[in-house]
């Protein structure tokens, strides 16, 4: 599962629940089409290849001290294929060893950092080696995105309708054992990526909206049942989940703290009980000093679909259960 990062998670909560600046807005706009465009190469991906080809999502590595991100790397035979997926639209001009568009030149030059990321893991691969050749594919994921290339280059720059018949030339079977090494190699010098610089003071926190929203329209008028809360768009969640996605959610935005029991009461706002509130907190999270009943809990600033991704099975079970018991 390719997961969002979470300054693209602490922008959606505060947009929801108050106002972003243009910067904001302009990060949350880039960091949106990013992930979206990931996500619709993964579906072509899945829908071409299957599992015939062995891959890597969302790589961080630091490799003595050189640091580069990969959307997703992947093996076909002896070539391992760096890939930048780009969601870009407009047409694009390549040439003079500059990307254009209309007359302005992008000051990041895409085609650089992908060499640079195809040193480094030559490099990386060359002192582990690892016989496999690496090449940088870049990837026009947007249909009204286009990229013309006026240089040589030796890299593969695909557009849209281009990708498919690109994929498809990967069909066949790679030796598993060829697959783990490069892999586990990488695997050695990956490192987390997820951590966001942005934080919320608590005079901005004091201002967002309060409450639970609905986790498929995002409304925030919902009607507690006593297992579930209801919306007008026909959405049904079980009240466990609601609370755990909302305590979560107070995690991201205020990731730079521990949880607060007093802060996420506060979060919730009129309408939510307390007790149910603190009980949540008892039952799923660990206090920071398991000794001291001050209320403040272990804070990982993660959505709750990561956060409890081992537990998730079991909760909706539980809640279905509980529900079909109890009627609503
Ligand atoms: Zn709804």
């Amino acid at each position: 599962m390719r997961n969002k990062p979470q300054e693209l998670c602490w922008l959606e909560a505060m947009k929801h629940r108050g106002h972003l600046s243009n910067e904001e807005q302009n990060s949350y706009q880039r960091l949106s089409n990013g992930i979206q465009g990931e996500v619709i190469f993964d579906q072509l991906f899945d829908h071409f290849l299957g599992n015939e080809v062995s891959y890597l999502d969302d790589v961080t590595l630091d490799y003595r001290g050189d640091v580069l991100q990969m959307d997703k790397i992947l093996q076909n035979k002896s070539i391992v294929y760096l890939a930048d997926i780009k969601n870009y639209q407009g047409n694009y001009v390549y040439e003079n060893n500059a990307l254009k568009i209309g007359g302005t030149v992008f000051a990041n030059d895409i085609i650089e950092q992908a060499r640079r990321a195809r040193r480094i893991f030559t490099r990386l691969f060359e002192d582990y080696q690892l016989p496999l050749e690496i090449k940088n594919v870049i990837v026009f994921i947007n249909d009204q995105g286009r990229i013309t290339l006026n240089d040589d280059l030796s890299e593969i720059i695909l557009n849209y309708e281009e990708i498919p018949s690109w994929l498809m030339s990967l069909r066949g079977q790679t030796q598993a054992s060829q697959s783990m090494n490069w892999q586990n190699l990488i695997k050695n010098y990956q490192i987390s990526h997820y951590g966001t610089k942005r934080i919320c003071t608590t005079e901005r926190f004091k201002h967002l909206k309060k409450g639970v929203h609905c986790a498929k329209c995002g409304s925030f008028s919902l009607t507690s049942k006593r297992y579930v809360l209801q919306c007008a768009c026909g959405y049904v969640e079980a009240k466990k989940i609601a609370y755990l996605r909302t305590i979560c959610e107070c995690g991201i935005i205020r990731h730079h703290l521990p949880l607060k029991r007093s802060e996420i009461v506060d979060f919730f706002g009129k309408g939510y009980s307390i007790d149910y509130i603190k009980n949540t907190l008892l039952e799923y999270f660990s206090p920071i000093q398991p000794n001291k009943k001050d209320g403040k809990y272990q804070n990982y600033g993660l959505p709750f679909e990561y956060w409890f991704k081992n537990e998730l099975d079991q909760l909706e079970k539980l809640a279905k259960r509980k529900n079909w018991q109890n009627g609503l």
